[in-house]
């Protein structure tokens, strides 16, 4: 049995932020957002002795209250959203993206991502309060909302919400944002501060959704050199994404000196995700939160994209059990393609991918790509740096 809810009070390493209602709201059938995988990674985690312990434990989020949205949203979207989602015609829908292909209209929509919220802001609160140094919400990383539109299965921005709470709470926030989309909600929402550092890694917006995130949007007034984008190509694997992570984000990184990094985890870049062309391993993603965690900052952790299932809950697992000390360590070795297996904690490592080896003419067009756009980012963005 795993515990339901944190001793009043105690003192947590780690937070794994999860209760059974989020797994209560369904997208519609055949949508490929499936709400299900976080309940999946906490089953897995649990069968791993990983949510038990002095120093780690599952903590029950609350939903966010209208007050707390609307630090980002309208009042006449969340209005419109609400109403939407009770099963009630609201004519201005449409044009807020409430009822399209990407956000469709259904039950339960409003309190799903209200609760989501409230994960990521229950997250930033046991940081800023010093009680957990790192908090996971894998159902979190709602990155494209806007404060008066519903984006890419997105209604209700987490991602925003928690920073803007953990800027408020006067921490100099670091988001690093390695969904193979571009996060450009959260982008747009502190576009024009340096109190929240936004890089996002993705897939270029010349091949995927939203279409942004080029090496040319880098903020604006106070904050130009503030919103870093790195678009990588179609085929992008593991060496090229780490050395596009090592050659621009770390020095980042370093010179921005953060009091918090808040991670949104998309895993859809994982290589056999339906919706993307990157061609990553779960070694990639984990390496990025091993660099990070050496920074020795706390972290807050939210999910997002990722629609092969059984890889984004394994790689979540992996993250969880690197975010709550369990395997600190790089372990190659292999699993079966195709799912997670219970394990215990300490054959995480059996969790990784072993590194394919790419066709040569891919990866010679991957790196001179990739050498192209780390070079821009680089002479975009690093004088803001003193870099
Ligand atoms: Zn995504």
């Amino acid at each position: 049995m795993c515990p339901s809810s944190p001793e009043q009070g105690a003192s947590l390493r780690a937070a794994f932020i999860h209760c059974p209602q989020l797994d209560q709201y369904p997208y519609p059938a055949m949508f490929p957002f499936d709400t299900r995988r976080a309940g999946k990674v906490r089953q897995t985690v649990c069968s791993m002795g990983l949510l038990s312990g002095p120093r780690r434990r599952e903590v029950a989020p609350t939903p966010a209250v209208r007050e707390e949205l609307l630090a980002f949203h309208t009042e006449r979207y969340v209005d419109v959203l609400r109403d939407s989602s009770a099963g009630s015609h609201r004519p201005e829908a449409l044009a807020m993206g409430l009822g399209t292909a990407d956000c469709p209209i259904f039950n339960g929509m409003y309190e799903y991502s209200a609760l989501a919220c409230g994960a990521s802001l229950k997250g930033a609160e046991l940081i800023l309060s010093g009680q957990a140094d790192a908090a996971f919400n894998p159902s979190g990383g709602l990155h494209h909302a806007f404060p008066e539109r519903a984006s890419g299965f997105c209604y209700l921005n987490d991602v925003v919400l928690a920073c803007m709470r953990l800027a408020g709470g006067g921490m100099r926030v670091l988001y690093l944002d390695i969904d193979a989309h571009h996060g450009d909600g959260v982008q747009a929402a502190f576009y024009d501060r340096k109190d929240v550092c936004t890089i996002s890694l993705h897939e270029s917006g010349e091949t995927l959704f939203p279409g942004t995130g080029f090496e040319d949007e880098t903020g604006s007034g106070d904050g130009r050199g503030y919103s870093v984008n790195v678009p990588l190509p179609v085929g992008t694997d593991d060496a090229a994404y780490l050395k596009a992570f090592r050659q621009v984000a770390l020095p980042l990184i370093g010179a921005y000196d953060p009091d918090v990094f808040v991670m949104e985890l998309g895993m859809d870049g994982l290589a056999g995700d339906p919706l993307t062309h990157l061609c990553l391993t779960h070694n990639a993603p984990m390496e990025v939160i091993q660099a990070v965690q050496r920074f020795r900052r706390p972290i807050l952790a939210v999910g997002g994209g990722g629609y092969n299932i059984p890889n984004t809950v394994r790689a979540w697992v992996l993250a969880w059990s690197m975010l709550c000390g369990q395997m600190g360590q790089r372990q190659d070795a292999s699993m079966a393609p195709g799912g997670v297996e219970p394990a215990i904690a300490d054959r995480c490592g059996e969790l990784r991918d072993r590194t394919p080896v790419p066709q040569e003419p891919v990866r010679r067009r991957v790196d001179a790509a990739v050498d192209a756009t780390i070079e821009k980012v680089r002479s975009n963005v690093f004088r803001f740096h003193g870099l």
